[in-house]
């Protein structure tokens, strides 16, 4: 079969003539064909392999093309990018490879078309199409992809064993694929990736991090996270989720399995938000439940404290994995640290003052914090699960009308510390501090409004009690 429409970009003939200039073989090759031929989204990234210089190939597609765009060469990969309308083409010399033991960077040699689909990491991805005038459009398929895109199978092509161990970040990419494709790991790989599990170390947690956020972009993330867990691979790349894997039973109580529990939770918040920071909060808002756990006769099982404990496990991941440890930790951080506060005040008559601190500590991130704690309700109750949502309709309304009156979303003092100062002719000092707090208590219960008038009167009143002198009229 020929598939001279896959090729209807004009980026492809000028590929061609050039590489007719320079006498060479070229193909485009990976998830350009393997999207074509699965009818996904074009995701502007094309992987074009030259059988002699990728970079000459490259230069000289630039030289054919009319702005003539930069080619960012990388002599040390032997490859060349370079930009047309928006799309990245990246030209790569087709090689060979051969792995050491302790690294995921190969040896490398020129070699054939063939040696080059050798190396690829799935039979899916080592498609190719023609570039070449005796054959363009031919799809050269030496592995059976094309059957295995059909049949909905992640396989290696040669020995996974060898495969997986060789790159160990394989593992990931293949999990991530069978989540982001739906597709099954065929058997002998998914043992080979257990067999394989503790080849993950040599990986960079950029790199694992990488492949976690593409599984957590995907619409049902706990595909890949069952995958990693059942492989094994979960307990080594984030052992605070495994822990939670159990079900423990004393006297007769049990309490939930908070690891499967966790993952319907990030798996309801996927069609409420396309944030991958609150699919990552969702995704460890309850770690700190196993440290916490405890067993007493009057209330059964505990996890007190988990919310601020996990908070504090949030950091250590973050940088144990090398991820950014900027607003978007503190974000995931702050997420897992109220992540109880909603819920608990949904089960109870929901008082203005009670919302008002919710806004206040949440600020701008109040409505993620509603949608992480609405995926939360996993119960499988009906009736409250009915419950939990119309309290929660009720929380959402109050957090508008709360805000409307009293501003706490972005909260400033209406009284500001000099101006207390100035008043009672004080120097910095612990009664500003007093003051200050206790403005913001009475607006947050409700007692005054969050206006300067009525801050004022409470200042002045307040003051007094302690014992502050008033040094202006
Ligand atoms: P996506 O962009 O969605 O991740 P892709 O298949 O284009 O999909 P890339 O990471 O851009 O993925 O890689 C391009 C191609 O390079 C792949 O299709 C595959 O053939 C090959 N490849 C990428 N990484 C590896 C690897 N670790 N081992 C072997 N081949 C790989």
């Amino acid at each position: 079969m020929n598939y001279t429409k896959a090729l209807d970009n004009k980026i492809f003939e000028i590929i061609s003539k050039a590489s007719q200039e320079l006498n060479l073989e070229s193909y485009v090759i990976g998830g350009f064909v393997r999207d074509f031929l699965l009818q996904r989204d074009f995701k502007k990234d094309i992987d074009i392999v030259a059988v002699g210089s990728g970079i000459d190939l490259a230069l000289k597609v630039s030289e054919l093309l009319p702005h003539k765009p930069k080619v960012q060469v990388f002599k040390n990969y032997g490859t060349a990018m370079l930009r047309y309308k928006e799309i990245d083409i990246e030209f790569v010399g087709a090689r060979k490879e051969s792995y050491t033991q302790d690294s995921r960077n190969p040896v490398v040699e020129n070699g054939t078309l063939e040696d080059d689909q050798n190396r690829r990491d799935f039979t899916i991805n080592a498609l190719a199409f023609s570039l070449n005038p005796n054959n363009y459009g031919q799809l050269i398929d030496p592995f059976n992809g094309l059957t295995d895109l059909e049949n909905k199978l992640i396989k290696t092509p040669l020995n996974p064993d060898i495969t997986y161990s060789d790159d160990p970040l394989r593992m990931m990419r293949a999990i991530r694929f069978a989540t982001q494709l739906n597709f099954t790991i065929e058997e002998k790989s998914l043992q080979a990736i257990a067999d394989n599990k503790d080849r993950i170390k040599i990986i960079s947690g950029e790199r694992i991090v990488d492949e976690l956020n593409k599984i957590l972009e995907t619409p049902k993330p706990s595909i890949g996270f069952l995958h990693l867990y059942k492989t094994g691979l979960l307990d080594i790349i984030l052992p605070e989720l495994t822990a939670l894997n159990n079900v423990e039973e004393i006297e007769g109580h049990t309490h939930k399995n908070n690891f499967y529990h966790t993952l319907e939770v990030v798996d309801n918040i996927c069609p409420n938000t396309d944030d991958v920071w609150l699919r990552w909060a969702a995704l460890l808002h309850d770690i700190g439940k196993a440290p916490t756990k405890r067993f007493n006769k009057k209330q059964g099982w505990t996890f007190h404290g988990h919310e601020f404990l996990g908070g504090k496990m949030v950091k250590k991941i973050f940088e144990r994995l090398h991820m950014p440890l900027n607003q978007k930790m503190k974000f995931v951080q702050k997420m897992v640290m109220l992540s109880s506060r909603p819920i608990v005040l949904s089960e109870d008559i929901v008082t203005d003052s009670a919302v008002r601190r919710l806004v206040f500590d949440a600020g701008e991130d109040v409505d993620n914090l509603m949608t992480l704690c609405e995926a939360d309700i996993t119960t499988k109750n009906p009736t409250k699960f009915k419950k939990y949502h119309n309290n929660f309709d009720i929380v959402r309304r109050k957090i508008i009308e709360v805000e409307e009156r009293d501003h706490v979303r972005q909260f400033q003092p209406p009284i500001s510390g000099e101006e207390i100062m100035v008043l009672f002719n004080l120097q910095p000092s612990r009664e500003i501090g007093v003051l200050k707090e206790a403005v913001k208590e009475a607006i947050l219960e409700g007692e005054i409004p969050n206006e300067y008038q009525a801050a004022y009167n409470f200042v002045l009143a307040k003051a007094e009690k302690m014992g502050l002198k008033r040094v202006i009229e």
